[in-house]
C-alpha cells in the first residue's frame, strides 16, 4: 500500500522539530479543548500523536487515491458546463476520499468542525497531495481561505461558513482581474452597497481564479466609487447558494490541467462584507496571500520529491553502455543536486510554517486575552520572521521544483520528453509554482527590504550561535564566510543609495542570503539527524558557495555607469 507519510522519512523529521512543543502549547490553551471534545489532546505527546495519525491516513489517501488518479485527470481536465464546472472523475474522487477520511478544515478551531492543527501540520498534507498531484494539490491548499476568513470575519460569518468548508465545501480567491495581476490595486470589479437587502452587490469580471465554481468565495472589489488605489479596496464574501456568480471559460493551460482556473462574470451578486471597509487590500489580501504563498511553496516541495523519486527510479532502472545511467557521476550529480535543492525547499517550507505557528496563534489569544509584554515580543519577532521567510521560501522553492523537474526530465533522456513518463506532467505543472501567488521578481521586491534592514543577517546569526556536533564544524566555517559575503555585498550596492541600481541586483542579493540561510537550514537538519541530511547539507553548501562567488564576482565587477544597458 502506498503510504505518502511514511515512506517520506523527512516528513516526520520536520514534524517532530523541537519549536513543535512551544506551538503545540500555544495552540492548545493548556489543552482545554480536552473537557468539550472526546478527540481533543491532552497534552503535547497526544496532540503529536494524532498528528502522526492523521499523516498517516491522509498519506494513505494521497498515495492510494489521489496518485493514481492524476494521470487520468491531467489528461480528462474539468469542463464548463451551462456556466459551471464540471471536475475530472478523479477530482471528485479524490475530493470525495479525502473528505470521508476527515481532512478538511485540519487547521481550524474544533468547535467550528476541525482538528486545530497548526500550519505546520496542515501544510505536511499539503507538500504530500502535490507530490501525487500538483493540479488537485491548488483545490486542497485553498482550503487555506478559511484562515483569512476565520482572522478577519465576524463571528456570525465564521459560524456561517467555516463549518461548511470542514465538512468538505470548496473556496477560492477572487482577486485578480484582465487589468490587474501583480498588481492589485488596479482591481475594477464593483462592489455597491444594497442597504435594502443588507448586503453588497458584486458587479464585473475576474480572469484566472483557480476553482472559481467553488462554494465560498473571497472576493477583492471597488467599494470605494472614484478610487483608483488600494485604500479604494474591501474584502467580500461570496456564498455560491446565493447565486450571480458564472463561468464564462476555463483557461486551456500548459499544467495544472486537472485544476479549473476561471473566468467568472459577477452580476449583482450578493456578497458580505468581511471586516472593515477599504482594507481588503492593505490588510486581508496581504495576510491571504501570505498563507497561500506558504501553499505554493508547499506545492513546489511536493513537486520536487516527485520529480526525485521519478528521477531515482529511472536512473536505477535505465542501462546503457552495460550499466546503470546512475553510476555515471553526470546523472547521478544530478541526482544529488535534485535531492539537496529538495531537501533545502523542504527545511525553508517548515521553518515558514512554524514561524507563521507562533504569531498567527500569539494573535489568536490576543483576541481572547493581554498578551505579556514577552509574548508581545514574540509576537513581533515572529511576524517578521514569518514576513521575511515567507518570500524567500516561495521564490527559492518554486525555482528550485522548476530546475529539478527540467533535470528530472533530462536524466530521463528522449523518454523525458514523452507523455509516457510522469516527469513530463511535473516538469508541466511545475512550471506555474513561480508566477503565481506573485512571480519570484515580486516575492524579490517583498524580500530585498529584509536584506537592506538586516532582518536576514540577524536571523543567520542566530543559526550561527547554535551549538553543533562537532564534525559538522567545517560546513560550519564555509557558512561563515559565505555570511561575511554576503554581509559585505549588501553593504556595497546599499551605500551607493541609487534606488535603480539597488533594483537591479535585488534578486542576487536575495539570492546570496537564501543560499546561506538554505544551508544553515541544512546544517541544523543534519545536526538532529546526520545521516538523513549529510549528503544534502555537503552538496547544498557547495552549490551555494559557488552561486554565491558568482555573485560576488558580478556585483564587485559591476560598473554602475553600465547600469543603463540593462534599464
Ligand atoms: C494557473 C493560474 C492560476 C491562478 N489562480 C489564481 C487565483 O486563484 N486567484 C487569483 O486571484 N489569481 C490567480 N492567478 C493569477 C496570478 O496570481 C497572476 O497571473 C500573477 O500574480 C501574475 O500576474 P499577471 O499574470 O497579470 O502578470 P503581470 O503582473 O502582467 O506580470 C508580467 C511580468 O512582469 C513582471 N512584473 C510585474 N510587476 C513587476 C514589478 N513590480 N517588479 C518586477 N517585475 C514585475 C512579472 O514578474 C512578470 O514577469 C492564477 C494564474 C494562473 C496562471
Amino acid at each position: 500500500m502506498a503510504n505518502f507519510y511514511t515512506d517520506n522519512p523527512s516528513l516526520k523529521h520536520h514534524l517532530h522539530h523541537p519549536l513543535m512543543q512551544h506551538i503545540v502549547e500555544l495552540k492548545e490553551r493548556n489543552f482545554a479543548d480536552a473537557d468539550h471534545f472526546d478527540y481533543a489532546p491532552i497534552d503535547f505527546a497526544d496532540a503529536m500523536d494524532s498528528y502522526e495519525k492523521v499523516m498517516e491516513i491522509a498519506g494513505e489517501v494521497i498515495g492510494e487515491v489521489i496518485a493514481p488518479n492524476a494521470e487520468e485527470v491531467d489528461h480528462t481536465g474539468p469542463q464548463v458546463v451551462n456556466n459551471r464546472v464540471v471536475y475530472a472523475p478523479g477530482t471528485t474522487e479524490n475530493l470525495n476520499a479525502t473528505i470521508q477520511a476527515g481532512l478538511s478544515g485540519l487547521s481550524m478551531p474544533r468547535r467550528y468542525g476541525g482538528l486545530n492543527f497548526p500550519m505546520t501540520a496542515f501544510i505536511m498534507t499539503t507538500d504530500m497531495v502535490a507530490r501525487a498531484d500538483a493540479g488537485f494539490c491548488t483545490l486542497w491548499s485553498l482550503q487555506d481561505c478559511a484562515e483569512t476568513l476565520y482572522e478577519f470575519g465576524d463571528e456570525e460569518q465564521r459560524q456561517k461558513y467555516i463549518p461548511r468548508m470542514c465538512a468538505g465545501e470548496t473556496m477560492s480567491m477572487d482577486l485578480t482581474e484582465p487589468d490587474a495581476g501583480s498588481d492589485l490595486q488596479a482591481v475594477m470589479l464593483k462592489a455597491t452597497e444594497d442597504p435594502e437587502n443588507g448586503c453588497w452587490r458584486l458587479n464585473g469580471v475576474k480572469r484566472f481564479i483557480t476553482n472559481g465554481d467553488s462554494d465560498i468565495h473571497l472576493v477583492l472589489a471597488r467599494s470605494e466609487e472614484g478610487t483608483k488605489d488600494g485604500r479604494g479596496l474591501s474584502m467580500f464574501i461570496y456564498d455560491k447558494r446565493d447565486g450571480g456568480v458564472n463561468v464564462r471559460r476555463i483557461e486551456n493551460k500548459m499544467g495544472i490541467k486537472g485544476s479549473p482556473t476561471c473566468e467568472l462574470t459577477y452580476k449583482n451578486a450578493k456578497a458580505y462584507l468581511c471586516g472593515s471597509r477599504k482594507l481588503g487590500l492593505i490588510r486581508y489580501v496581504m495576510s491571504l496571500m501570505n498563507g497561500a504563498r506558504l501553499g505554493i511553496m508547499a506545492q513546489a516541495t511536493g513537486l520536487s520529491e516527485a520529480a526525485y523519486r521519478e528521477a531515482l527510479a529511472y536512473a536505477k532502472d535505465r542501462r546503457q553502455f552495460g550499466k546503470a545511467i546512475i553510476e555515471f557521476p553526470a546523472v547521478s550529480e544530478m541526482l544529488a543536486a535534485i535531492k539537496a535543492k529538495l531537501d533545502a525547499s523542504r527545511s525553508i517550507l517548515y521553518e515558514t510554517a512554524r514561524f507563521v505557528d507562533i504569531y498567527k496563534t500569539l494573535e489568536d489569544v490576543e483576541k481572547e486575552r493581554k498578551l505579556d509584554d514577552a509574548e508581545k515580543a514574540e509576537l513581533k519577532k515572529y511576524k517578521k520572521l514569518a514576513d521575511a521567510y515567507t518570500p524567500l521560501g516561495k521564490a527559492f522553492a518554486t525555482e528550485y521544483a522548476n530546475q529539478n523537474a527540467y533535470d528530472a526530465i533530462q536524466i530521463h533522456g528522449g523518454s523525458g520528453f514523452m507523455k509516457d513518463y510522469p516527469c513530463e506532467r511535473i516538469y508541466r505543472d511545475a512550471r506555474i509554482t513561480n508566477i503565481y501567488e506573485g512571480t519570484t521578481q515580486l516575492q524579490v521586491v517583498a524580500a530585498i527590504r529584509h536584506v537592506l534592514t538586516g532582518s536576514y543577517l540577524t536571523q543567520i546569526q542566530t543559526y550561527q550561535a547554535e551549538t553543533l556536533r562537532p564534525e559538522l564544524d567545517p560546513l560550519k566555517a564555509r557558512l561563515t564566510k559565505m555570511t561575511n559575503t554576503y554581509e559585505k555585498l549588501v553593504a556595497q550596492v546599499a551605500e551607493t543609495k541609487n534606488n535603480d541600481y539597488i533594483d537591479f541586483q535585488a534578486r542576487r542579493l536575495v539570492e546570496a542570503a537564501g543560499h546561506t540561510i538554505l544551508g544553515y537550514l541544512l546544517l541544523s537538519d543534519a545536526n538532529r539527524d546526520y545521516e538523513q541530511f549529510i549528503r544534502s547539507a555537503e552538496v547544498y553548501i557547495a552549490y551555494g558557495e559557488a552561486e554565491v562567488a558568482k555573485i560576488q564576482q558580478f556585483i564587485e565587477s559591476f560598473d554602475i555607469d553600465k547600469l543603463q544597458y540593462y534599464l
